[in-house]
């Protein structure tokens, strides 16, 4: 049997506590790479160094896992209501340092205040919503064909579980994963992306405070170069019983193989290239007000961001005049501002990106209503907020995924021509349409090929609903009860001569 301590969280640091950490956190203790190596984090905004982190590699990452799978040993066997305890007082931290964090998010992530603050209370609603979920991780007993048979089912944790996140929700996606994986009764090793390790490094400074015991949940850093060691490590390791990954296509295929090997349990929410389709019944004005909501949000690096837009042609100006309009209201600049909604990409290597595609798109015809260019009057990674017309099917905007402020428009005369084209796309995350023809409503949302549909409605995303993506978008769900169900398998147990 093992022993469980009364669970008394640890006394809590005042409101002003700083949450800046340059170690990794292994096995319950603050580490240095072994290799004594460190990686410099930058703003975005500013192209400022604001700290540094470990440049871990496999033998730490190796560590981790063996911290994680000792750990595993207890935690798997703590009951509900405690681990529901201790991710209640991870959330409650979460809650008091919200400013602290949000502050993080900004620096090391450039996004505006607003958008900071909103990301820590969407990320945090998560662990409070696991910590309810705990508590109702239930089995089953199944009605019997055989008199004397019982069939008993219960819900197991798979074991150590592998977190991949990626840098445009530094906060959320590592608890949208690492709540779920808890709750369930499994431990972590998470991996969070090179621009943004701060933001994890922060939520385990207050895990520890939570008093999670030791193994339990661990961080370790890295650059981009040794992102591929430590995730082979974690897709080979047999102490690994599964991934969770957010990130691109690219990467999610090769997990997808890795883990093969090992025949591993694998969540994968990849990326997007979500339609965005306004029929002629829509109001035009909720249409755009949608649009730039859900187009902007963290200047278009998100992966349910909308990436081809399909306008009727009866509504076609009428839309593109208040899109321009509501465009050139946007308001770009340093993170500190409160009214600042456009903030930098994340790095060169995303501006790249998005220029090229943008000039791919005007080398082929397309038209530049307004931006089309970086905006270095406020900074290196700033990027116009963009708005395309004349779009066709092979532009680079419309088959890959933009992660950047860029609207390309679309004109269609029929529903069927709508439907065909937004699915025209290997790509399957989210989809949105605005149309106030019920029966059509149910037609197109049954008939777009995606995991996460907006008829109507640009804010997609709570902990209560779940999200994961259909084609090359991914596996699994993360969020919801569903959430927790990729940490657990089923075990059936059928009890004989009763
Ligand atoms: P990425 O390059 O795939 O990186 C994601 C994470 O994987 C980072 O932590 C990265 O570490 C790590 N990584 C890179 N190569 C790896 C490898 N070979 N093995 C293991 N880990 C590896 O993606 P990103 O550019 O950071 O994120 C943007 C993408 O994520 C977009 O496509 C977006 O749509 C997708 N996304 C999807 C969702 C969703 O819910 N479906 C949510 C958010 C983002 P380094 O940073 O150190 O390279």
């Amino acid at each position: 049997m093992f022993a469980v301590k009364t669970f008394r969280p640890v006394q809590v640091q005042p409101r002003t506590m700083h949450l800046f950490n340059n170690k990794a956190y292994i096995n319950g203790e603050w580490v240095s790479a072994k290799s004594n190596k460190v990686f410099e984090v930058t703003n975005p905004a500013t192209g400022e160094v604001i700290g540094t982190a470990p440049d871990m590699d496999a033998a730490d990452a190796q560590h981790a896992i063996d911290s994680a799978s000792k750990a595993f040993a207890t935690w798997q066997y703590t009951t509900a209501k405690r681990r529901s305890l201790y991710l209640r007082h991870w959330f409650d931290l979460m809650v008091k340092h919200h400013e602290s964090l949000a502050k993080i998010v900004r620096l090391e992530a450039g996004k505006p205040v607003m958008e900071a603050r909103h990301e820590i209370t969407y990320g945090n609603s998560f662990v409070e919503f696991f910590s309810e979920e705990t508590r109702r991780i239930q089995g089953a007993i199944i009605p019997s064909p055989v008199a004397n048979k019982k069939i008993l089912v219960e819900k197991q944790p798979i074991g150590v579980a592998g977190l991949i996140t990626p840098w445009n929700f530094p906060h959320a996606m590592i608890t949208r994963k690492a709540g779920a994986a808890l709750a369930a009764g499994c431990t972590c090793v998470i991996k969070p992306a090179e621009d943004t390790p701060l933001t994890a490094l922060a939520l385990m400074l207050l895990a520890q405070q939570a008093g999670f015991p030791k193994g339990v949940v661990n961080v370790v850093t890295s650059s981009r170069g040794n992102a591929p060691g430590i995730g082979n490590l974690l897709c080979d390791s047999h102490l690994v019983a599964g991934i969770s990954f957010t990130g691109s296509t690219q990467v999610g295929k090769l997990l997808y193989k890795r883990c093969s090997s090992r025949v591993k349990r694998l969540a994968l929410e990849l990326g997007g290239n979500a339609p965005f389709i306004v029929y002629k019944s829509a109001d035009v004005d909720s249409a755009v007000k949608g649009a730039i909501a859900a187009k902007f949000r963290n200047s278009g690096q998100a992966c349910i961001a909308p990436n081809r837009f399909f306008i009727h042609s009866d509504i076609y100006d009428s839309f593109v005049e208040k899109l321009i309009n509501e465009i050139k209201a946007l308001k770009m600049g340093s993170g500190e501002d409160l009214e600042v909604q456009i903030g930098p990409l994340i790095n060169q290597a995303q501006f790249e990106k998005v220029s090229s595609l943008v000039q791919d798109a005007v080398s082929k015809g397309a038209k530049v209503l307004i931006g089309g260019k970086g905006a270095p009057q406020h900074g290196r990674l700033f990027y116009e907020p963009t708005l395309l017309t004349d779009i066709k099917d092979d532009m680079m905007v419309y088959t890959e995924e933009v992660f950047g402020p860029v609207v390309n428009i679309f004109r269609f005369d029929s529903e069927e021509e709508s439907v065909a084209m937004a699915n025209n796309t290997e790509r399957g995350l989210a989809g949105y349409f605005y149309s106030q023809d019920v029966s059509q409503i149910f037609r197109v949302a049954r008939k777009l090929e995606v995991g996460i549909c907006g008829v109507n409605q640009d804010m997609l995303s709570t902990a209560e609903a779940p999200v994961g993506g259909v084609k090359e978008s991914g596996l699994g769900r993360e969020g919801s009860h569903q959430g927790i169900e990729e940490f657990t398998y089923l075990k059936y147990i059928a009890l004989g001569n009763l």
